[in-house]
Protein backbone atom coordinates (compact mmCIF):
# COMPACT_ATOMS: atom_id res chain seq x y z
CA UNK A 1 0.00 0.00 0.00
CA UNK A 2 1.48 3.15 -1.18
CA UNK A 3 0.15 5.14 2.28
CA UNK A 4 2.16 3.69 5.34
CA UNK A 5 2.56 6.63 7.20
CA UNK A 6 5.95 5.22 8.46
CA UNK A 7 7.23 5.27 5.67
CA UNK A 8 6.33 9.13 4.99
CA UNK A 9 8.68 12.85 4.46
CA UNK A 10 7.16 14.89 7.26
CA UNK A 11 6.88 18.24 5.17
CA UNK A 12 7.52 19.42 1.40
CA UNK A 13 6.84 23.12 0.78
CA UNK A 14 4.70 24.32 -1.97
CA UNK A 15 3.99 28.19 -2.98
CA UNK A 16 4.03 28.93 0.75
CA UNK A 17 1.87 26.21 2.04
CA UNK A 18 3.10 23.27 4.16
CA UNK A 19 1.23 19.71 2.92
CA UNK A 20 2.60 16.52 5.06
CA UNK A 21 2.38 13.72 2.42
CA UNK A 22 3.70 10.53 1.25
CA UNK A 23 6.87 10.53 -1.14
CA UNK A 24 5.49 7.88 -3.42
CA UNK A 25 2.82 10.54 -5.05
CA UNK A 26 2.88 10.87 -8.59
CA UNK A 27 2.96 14.16 -10.68
CA UNK A 28 0.76 12.56 -13.41
CA UNK A 29 -2.57 10.18 -12.90
CA UNK A 30 -4.88 8.90 -15.11
CA UNK A 31 -8.49 10.40 -15.00
CA UNK A 32 -12.37 10.81 -16.87
CA UNK A 33 -12.51 13.79 -18.36
CA UNK A 34 -15.62 15.97 -19.35
CA UNK A 35 -14.31 18.17 -21.63
CA UNK A 36 -17.87 19.73 -22.93
CA UNK A 37 -21.37 19.20 -21.87
CA UNK A 38 -22.69 16.13 -23.27
CA UNK A 39 -19.07 14.57 -23.38
CA UNK A 40 -18.27 11.74 -24.01
CA UNK A 41 -15.63 11.17 -21.17
CA UNK A 42 -11.73 11.30 -22.05
CA UNK A 43 -9.61 9.15 -20.41
CA UNK A 44 -6.38 10.56 -20.07
CA UNK A 45 -3.94 11.88 -17.63
CA UNK A 46 -3.42 14.65 -15.99
CA UNK A 47 -1.43 16.19 -13.22
CA UNK A 48 -2.37 15.32 -9.54
CA UNK A 49 -3.96 18.19 -7.10
CA UNK A 50 -1.81 19.94 -4.17
CA UNK A 51 -4.17 20.10 -0.76
CA UNK A 52 -4.91 23.19 0.66
CA UNK A 53 -4.30 23.77 4.14
CA UNK A 54 -7.63 21.92 5.38
CA UNK A 55 -7.75 19.61 2.62
CA UNK A 56 -6.78 15.65 1.74
CA UNK A 57 -5.64 14.06 -1.07
CA UNK A 58 -7.03 10.65 -1.35
CA UNK A 59 -5.73 7.32 -3.74
CA UNK A 60 -8.96 6.70 -4.77
CA UNK A 61 -8.93 2.96 -5.18
CA UNK A 62 -13.25 2.38 -6.38
CA UNK A 63 -15.69 4.59 -7.70
CA UNK A 64 -18.88 4.07 -8.02
CA UNK A 65 -21.14 5.39 -11.06
CA UNK A 66 -24.02 7.25 -10.16
CA UNK A 67 -26.40 8.47 -12.55
CA UNK A 68 -25.99 12.38 -10.85
CA UNK A 69 -22.51 11.73 -13.25
CA UNK A 70 -24.38 10.90 -16.12
CA UNK A 71 -26.38 14.18 -15.38
CA UNK A 72 -22.90 16.00 -14.95
CA UNK A 73 -21.36 14.85 -18.18
CA UNK A 74 -25.08 15.98 -19.99
CA UNK A 75 -25.81 19.17 -18.41
CA UNK A 76 -29.16 18.53 -18.11
CA UNK A 77 -29.82 19.95 -14.24
CA UNK A 78 -30.21 23.90 -13.81
CA UNK A 79 -27.21 23.72 -11.29
CA UNK A 80 -23.98 24.86 -12.78
CA UNK A 81 -20.74 22.46 -12.89
CA UNK A 82 -16.92 23.45 -13.28
CA UNK A 83 -15.97 22.25 -17.32
CA UNK A 84 -13.34 20.74 -17.79
CA UNK A 85 -15.04 18.04 -14.94
CA UNK A 86 -13.42 14.64 -13.49
CA UNK A 87 -16.80 13.46 -12.17
CA UNK A 88 -17.55 10.88 -9.63
CA UNK A 89 -18.62 11.38 -5.89
CA UNK A 90 -18.43 7.75 -4.66
CA UNK A 91 -14.98 7.26 -4.28
CA UNK A 92 -13.44 4.54 -1.47
CA UNK A 93 -9.63 5.23 -0.79
CA UNK A 94 -6.53 5.83 1.38
CA UNK A 95 -5.18 9.46 2.26
CA UNK A 96 -2.01 10.00 1.33
CA UNK A 97 -1.72 14.20 2.03
CA UNK A 98 -2.81 16.72 3.72
CA UNK A 99 -2.41 19.85 4.25
CA UNK A 100 -1.18 21.45 7.46
CA UNK A 101 -4.64 22.70 8.95
CA UNK A 102 -5.97 18.85 8.89
CA UNK A 103 -5.21 17.31 12.36
CA UNK A 104 -7.57 14.42 13.17
CA UNK A 105 -7.11 12.37 9.51
CA UNK A 106 -3.78 10.70 9.34
CA UNK A 107 -2.08 9.79 6.59
CA UNK A 108 -2.66 5.80 5.46
CA UNK A 109 -6.72 6.11 6.81
CA UNK A 110 -9.13 4.92 4.89
CA UNK A 111 -11.93 7.70 3.93
CA UNK A 112 -14.95 7.77 1.30
CA UNK A 113 -15.12 11.10 -0.96
CA UNK A 114 -18.99 11.96 -1.41
CA UNK A 115 -21.12 13.92 -3.59
CA UNK A 116 -20.50 16.69 -0.36
CA UNK A 117 -16.80 17.85 -1.09
CA UNK A 118 -17.21 20.41 1.73
CA UNK A 119 -19.43 22.93 3.13
CA UNK A 120 -18.58 26.46 4.88
CA UNK A 121 -19.25 24.85 8.42
CA UNK A 122 -20.81 28.53 9.50
CA UNK A 123 -23.64 29.49 8.09
CA UNK A 124 -27.08 28.59 9.94
CA UNK A 125 -27.57 24.99 7.75
CA UNK A 126 -24.18 23.65 8.90
CA UNK A 127 -24.58 24.98 12.48
CA UNK A 128 -27.23 22.40 12.49
CA UNK A 129 -26.15 20.10 10.67
CA UNK A 130 -27.39 20.18 7.30
CA UNK A 131 -24.61 21.10 5.25
CA UNK A 132 -26.34 19.64 2.17
CA UNK A 133 -28.11 23.11 2.18
CA UNK A 134 -25.05 25.09 2.68
CA UNK A 135 -24.82 27.76 0.02
CA UNK A 136 -20.97 27.67 -0.31
CA UNK A 137 -21.00 23.81 -0.30
CA UNK A 138 -18.41 22.04 -2.95
CA UNK A 139 -19.63 18.92 -4.69
CA UNK A 140 -17.41 16.29 -5.89
CA UNK A 141 -17.79 15.79 -9.42
CA UNK A 142 -19.61 18.63 -10.29
CA UNK A 143 -18.12 22.00 -8.82
CA UNK A 144 -15.13 20.19 -7.81
CA UNK A 145 -13.24 17.40 -9.91
CA UNK A 146 -14.37 13.99 -8.26
CA UNK A 147 -13.52 10.50 -7.82
CA UNK A 148 -12.87 9.26 -11.70
CA UNK A 149 -9.25 10.25 -10.98
CA UNK A 150 -6.81 8.35 -9.02
CA UNK A 151 -6.09 10.86 -6.30
CA UNK A 152 -8.84 13.32 -5.43
CA UNK A 153 -9.01 16.02 -3.48
CA UNK A 154 -11.65 16.95 -0.30
CA UNK A 155 -12.55 19.11 2.40
CA UNK A 156 -10.89 16.95 6.09
CA UNK A 157 -14.17 18.18 7.73
CA UNK A 158 -15.80 15.96 5.42
CA UNK A 159 -14.40 12.63 4.47
CA UNK A 160 -16.14 9.46 5.13
CA UNK A 161 -14.62 7.43 7.72
CA UNK A 162 -14.28 3.84 6.44
CA UNK A 163 -14.03 1.10 9.09
CA UNK A 164 -10.53 -1.29 8.71
CA UNK A 165 -12.76 -4.78 7.81
CA UNK A 166 -14.37 -2.92 5.32
CA UNK A 167 -13.92 -3.61 1.80
CA UNK A 168 -13.24 -0.78 -0.70
CA UNK A 169 -15.41 -1.94 -3.69
CA UNK A 170 -18.57 -2.60 -1.54
CA UNK A 171 -18.62 0.95 0.10
CA UNK A 172 -18.03 3.21 -2.67
CA UNK A 173 -21.88 2.93 -3.79
CA UNK A 174 -22.47 3.24 0.09
CA UNK A 175 -21.09 6.83 -0.24
CA UNK A 176 -23.83 8.60 -2.38
CA UNK A 177 -26.54 5.64 -3.36
CA UNK A 178 -26.34 4.22 0.31
CA UNK A 179 -26.55 7.58 2.74
CA UNK A 180 -28.88 9.17 0.22
CA UNK A 181 -31.92 5.99 0.95
CA UNK A 182 -30.93 5.60 4.12
CA UNK A 183 -31.68 9.29 4.79
CA UNK A 184 -34.51 9.25 2.58
CA UNK A 185 -35.64 6.76 4.72
CA UNK A 186 -35.54 8.56 8.14
CA UNK A 187 -37.11 11.56 6.51
CA UNK A 188 -40.15 9.72 5.51
CA UNK A 189 -40.63 8.74 9.36
CA UNK A 190 -41.59 5.17 8.68
CA UNK A 191 -41.50 2.76 11.74
CA UNK A 192 -40.69 -0.74 11.39
CA UNK A 193 -43.69 -2.99 9.97
CA UNK A 194 -44.75 -0.42 7.87
CA UNK A 195 -44.42 -0.88 4.12
CA UNK A 196 -42.12 0.96 1.61
CA UNK A 197 -42.93 1.53 -2.21
CA UNK A 198 -39.11 1.80 -4.07
CA UNK A 199 -39.66 3.38 -7.29
CA UNK A 200 -36.51 2.86 -9.39
CA UNK A 201 -35.70 -0.23 -7.09
CA UNK A 202 -33.58 -2.30 -9.60
CA UNK A 203 -31.28 0.78 -10.08
CA UNK A 204 -28.02 1.98 -8.07
CA UNK A 205 -30.20 3.71 -5.31
CA UNK A 206 -33.01 1.25 -5.48
CA UNK A 207 -30.78 -1.48 -4.93
CA UNK A 208 -29.49 0.01 -1.42
CA UNK A 209 -32.39 1.40 -0.44
CA UNK A 210 -33.91 -2.08 -0.15
CA UNK A 211 -30.88 -3.65 2.37
CA UNK A 212 -31.44 -0.47 4.39
CA UNK A 213 -35.34 -0.94 4.50
CA UNK A 214 -35.08 -4.38 4.87
CA UNK A 215 -33.02 -3.86 7.97
CA UNK A 216 -35.28 -1.64 9.28
CA UNK A 217 -37.57 -4.14 9.29
CA UNK A 218 -40.02 -2.68 6.45
CA UNK A 219 -42.32 -4.54 4.32
CA UNK A 220 -40.75 -3.49 0.75
CA UNK A 221 -42.86 -3.17 -2.66
CA UNK A 222 -40.25 -2.42 -5.84
CA UNK A 223 -40.93 -0.73 -8.89
CA UNK A 224 -38.90 -0.66 -11.63
CA UNK A 225 -38.84 -2.67 -15.72
CA UNK A 226 -38.14 -6.09 -16.53
CA UNK A 227 -36.99 -9.27 -15.52
CA UNK A 228 -33.56 -8.78 -14.50
CA UNK A 229 -34.32 -6.12 -12.06
CA UNK A 230 -37.34 -8.54 -10.49
CA UNK A 231 -35.17 -11.08 -9.91
CA UNK A 232 -32.27 -9.06 -8.12
CA UNK A 233 -35.28 -7.38 -6.28
CA UNK A 234 -36.77 -10.85 -5.44
CA UNK A 235 -32.72 -12.26 -3.90
CA UNK A 236 -32.86 -8.56 -1.55
CA UNK A 237 -35.56 -9.91 0.12
CA UNK A 238 -38.63 -7.46 -1.63
CA UNK A 239 -41.84 -8.55 -0.53
CA UNK A 240 -43.46 -7.72 -3.86
CA UNK A 241 -42.14 -6.45 -7.80
CA UNK A 242 -44.28 -3.70 -9.85
CA UNK A 243 -43.00 -3.97 -12.92
CA UNK A 244 -44.00 -0.38 -14.50
CA UNK A 245 -43.18 -1.54 -18.73
CA UNK A 246 -46.15 -4.56 -18.17
CA UNK A 247 -48.20 -3.11 -15.52
CA UNK A 248 -51.53 -1.90 -16.63
CA UNK A 249 -52.20 0.32 -13.77
CA UNK A 250 -49.19 0.78 -11.51
CA UNK A 251 -51.52 2.44 -8.82
CA UNK A 252 -53.78 -0.03 -8.24
CA UNK A 253 -51.11 -2.70 -8.55
CA UNK A 254 -48.56 -1.08 -5.94
CA UNK A 255 -51.97 -0.35 -3.63
CA UNK A 256 -52.80 -4.26 -4.06
CA UNK A 257 -49.24 -4.82 -3.21
CA UNK A 258 -49.82 -3.95 0.34
CA UNK A 259 -51.32 -6.32 2.95
CA UNK A 260 -54.29 -4.33 3.71
CA UNK A 261 -54.70 -2.60 0.04
CA UNK A 262 -54.52 0.68 1.75
CA UNK A 263 -51.14 1.59 0.11
CA UNK A 264 -48.09 1.72 1.18
CA UNK A 265 -46.99 4.08 4.49
CA UNK A 266 -43.69 5.93 2.59
CA UNK A 267 -43.03 5.95 -1.19
CA UNK A 268 -39.32 6.62 -2.09
CA UNK A 269 -38.89 8.15 -5.60
CA UNK A 270 -35.48 7.20 -7.32
CA UNK A 271 -36.40 6.95 -10.95
CA UNK A 272 -34.93 8.93 -13.25
CA UNK A 273 -38.24 9.51 -15.53
CA UNK A 274 -41.43 12.53 -14.48
CA UNK A 275 -44.04 9.88 -14.53
CA UNK A 276 -43.94 7.90 -11.09
CA UNK A 277 -43.25 11.34 -9.82
CA UNK A 278 -46.78 12.19 -10.78
CA UNK A 279 -48.30 9.01 -9.82
CA UNK A 280 -46.94 8.74 -5.84
CA UNK A 281 -49.46 10.79 -4.51
CA UNK A 282 -51.71 8.82 -6.09
CA UNK A 283 -51.15 4.84 -4.40
CA UNK A 284 -49.45 6.08 -1.15
CA UNK A 285 -51.46 5.38 2.01
CA UNK A 286 -53.85 8.19 3.42
CA UNK A 287 -51.30 9.94 6.17
CA UNK A 288 -48.46 8.34 3.91
CA UNK A 289 -45.16 10.58 2.97
CA UNK A 290 -43.91 10.73 -0.50
CA UNK A 291 -39.81 11.31 -0.69
CA UNK A 292 -38.69 12.47 -3.88
CA UNK A 293 -34.60 12.01 -4.23
CA UNK A 294 -34.36 10.70 -7.76
CA UNK A 295 -33.74 14.11 -9.97
CA UNK A 296 -35.06 13.26 -13.82
CA UNK A 297 -34.27 16.82 -15.84
CA UNK A 298 -36.85 19.12 -16.15
CA UNK A 299 -39.67 17.37 -14.21
CA UNK A 300 -42.15 18.51 -11.87
CA UNK A 301 -43.98 16.43 -9.25
CA UNK A 302 -47.78 16.71 -9.34
CA UNK A 303 -50.51 15.64 -7.02
CA UNK A 304 -54.32 15.95 -6.75
CA UNK A 305 -55.01 18.71 -4.27
CA UNK A 306 -58.50 17.74 -3.23
CA UNK A 307 -56.96 13.82 -2.42
CA UNK A 308 -53.86 15.00 -0.81
CA UNK A 309 -55.44 17.27 1.21
CA UNK A 310 -58.32 14.99 2.53
CA UNK A 311 -55.97 11.96 2.57
CA UNK A 312 -53.18 14.38 5.10
CA UNK A 313 -51.04 13.25 2.41
CA UNK A 314 -47.02 14.45 2.92
CA UNK A 315 -44.90 15.12 -0.10
CA UNK A 316 -40.88 16.01 0.61
CA UNK A 317 -37.62 16.18 -0.78
CA UNK A 318 -34.05 14.41 0.51
CA UNK A 319 -31.07 15.55 -0.43
CA UNK A 320 -28.01 13.27 0.21
CA UNK A 321 -27.00 12.90 3.88
CA UNK A 322 -25.11 14.96 6.77
CA UNK A 323 -21.67 13.80 8.48
CA UNK A 324 -24.20 12.06 10.96
CA UNK A 325 -26.07 9.85 8.47
CA UNK A 326 -22.96 9.06 6.47
CA UNK A 327 -21.43 7.49 9.55
CA UNK A 328 -24.90 5.79 10.28
CA UNK A 329 -24.91 4.51 6.90
CA UNK A 330 -21.43 3.09 7.12
CA UNK A 331 -22.07 1.20 10.50
CA UNK A 332 -24.83 -0.63 8.82
CA UNK A 333 -22.52 -1.86 6.02
CA UNK A 334 -20.46 -2.72 8.60
CA UNK A 335 -22.16 -4.80 10.69
CA UNK A 336 -23.12 -6.97 7.33
CA UNK A 337 -26.51 -5.71 7.14
CA UNK A 338 -26.04 -4.29 3.39
CA UNK A 339 -24.93 -6.72 0.66
CA UNK A 340 -25.64 -4.64 -2.73
CA UNK A 341 -24.72 -6.07 -5.88
CA UNK A 342 -22.12 -4.34 -7.95
CA UNK A 343 -19.90 -4.77 -10.90
CA UNK A 344 -16.76 -3.72 -11.33
CA UNK A 345 -14.93 -2.71 -14.46
CA UNK A 346 -11.84 -0.80 -15.57
CA UNK A 347 -11.53 3.23 -15.19
CA UNK A 348 -11.19 3.27 -18.34
CA UNK A 349 -14.54 1.89 -19.14
CA UNK A 350 -16.26 4.84 -18.15
CA UNK A 351 -18.37 5.57 -21.54
CA UNK A 352 -19.53 2.06 -21.43
CA UNK A 353 -21.35 2.37 -18.17
CA UNK A 354 -22.99 5.70 -19.13
CA UNK A 355 -24.40 3.85 -22.12
CA UNK A 356 -25.93 1.14 -20.30
CA UNK A 357 -27.03 3.80 -17.40
CA UNK A 358 -28.70 5.68 -20.03
CA UNK A 359 -30.94 2.35 -21.44
CA UNK A 360 -31.56 1.50 -17.86
CA UNK A 361 -29.73 -1.53 -18.28
CA UNK A 362 -28.01 -1.53 -15.01
CA UNK A 363 -29.72 -3.78 -11.97
CA UNK A 364 -27.41 -2.42 -8.82
CA UNK A 365 -24.27 -0.39 -9.43
CA UNK A 366 -20.99 0.20 -11.53
CA UNK A 367 -17.75 0.41 -8.83
CA UNK A 368 -14.90 1.76 -11.38
CA UNK A 369 -11.45 -0.01 -10.75
CA UNK A 370 -8.96 2.66 -10.06
CA UNK A 371 -5.79 0.53 -10.48
CA UNK A 372 -6.62 -0.48 -13.73
P1 LIG B 1 -30.03 4.27 -11.86
O1 LIG B 1 -29.98 4.58 -13.31
O2 LIG B 1 -29.06 3.29 -11.29
O3 LIG B 1 -31.49 3.77 -11.44
C1 LIG B 1 -32.68 4.36 -11.89
C2 LIG B 1 -33.72 3.25 -11.97
O4 LIG B 1 -35.00 3.85 -12.23
C3 LIG B 1 -33.46 2.25 -13.11
O5 LIG B 1 -33.40 0.94 -12.57
C4 LIG B 1 -34.67 2.44 -14.02
O6 LIG B 1 -35.07 1.22 -14.66
C5 LIG B 1 -35.73 2.91 -13.03
N1 LIG B 1 -36.89 3.57 -13.64
C6 LIG B 1 -36.94 4.38 -14.73
N2 LIG B 1 -38.22 4.76 -14.96
C7 LIG B 1 -38.98 4.19 -13.99
C8 LIG B 1 -40.38 4.19 -13.70
N3 LIG B 1 -41.24 4.87 -14.47
N4 LIG B 1 -40.82 3.47 -12.64
C9 LIG B 1 -39.96 2.78 -11.87
N5 LIG B 1 -38.62 2.73 -12.11
C10 LIG B 1 -38.15 3.43 -13.16
O7 LIG B 1 -29.88 5.68 -11.10
P2 LIG B 1 -29.37 5.98 -9.61
O8 LIG B 1 -27.89 6.12 -9.62
O9 LIG B 1 -30.04 5.06 -8.69
O10 LIG B 1 -29.93 7.49 -9.41
C11 LIG B 1 -31.32 7.74 -9.43
C12 LIG B 1 -31.61 9.23 -9.41
O11 LIG B 1 -31.31 9.73 -8.11
C13 LIG B 1 -30.80 10.09 -10.37
O12 LIG B 1 -31.63 11.12 -10.90
C14 LIG B 1 -29.75 10.71 -9.47
O13 LIG B 1 -29.23 11.93 -9.96
C15 LIG B 1 -30.57 10.92 -8.22
N6 LIG B 1 -29.82 11.10 -6.97
C16 LIG B 1 -30.33 11.95 -6.05
C17 LIG B 1 -29.70 12.11 -4.84
C18 LIG B 1 -30.28 13.02 -3.81
O14 LIG B 1 -29.56 13.34 -2.86
N7 LIG B 1 -31.54 13.44 -3.90
C19 LIG B 1 -28.53 11.40 -4.56
C20 LIG B 1 -28.05 10.50 -5.53
C21 LIG B 1 -28.70 10.34 -6.74
ZN1 LIG C 1 -24.74 10.13 -6.35
ZN1 LIG D 1 -22.52 26.32 5.35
Amino acid sequence: MSSNPSRTIPTTTHTSRTIIMSYEVPEQQWAQVIEKSGGPPVYKQIPVAKPAADEVLVNIKYSGVCHTDLHAMKGDWPLDRKLPLVGGHEGAGVVVARGELVKDVELGDRVGVKWLNGSCLACSFCEQADEPLCADAQLSGYTVDGTFQQYCIAKAAHVARIPKDVALDAIAPVLCAGITVYKGLKESGIRPGQSVAIVGAGGGLGSLAQQYAKAMGLRIISIDGGEEKRAMCEQLGSDAYVDFLASKDVVADVRAATEDGLGPHAVLLLAVSEKPFQQAAEYVRSRGVVVAIGLPAGAYLRAPVFQSVVRMITIKGSYVGNRRDTAEAIEFFRRGLIKAPFKTVPLSDLAKVYELMEQGKIAGRYVLDLSK
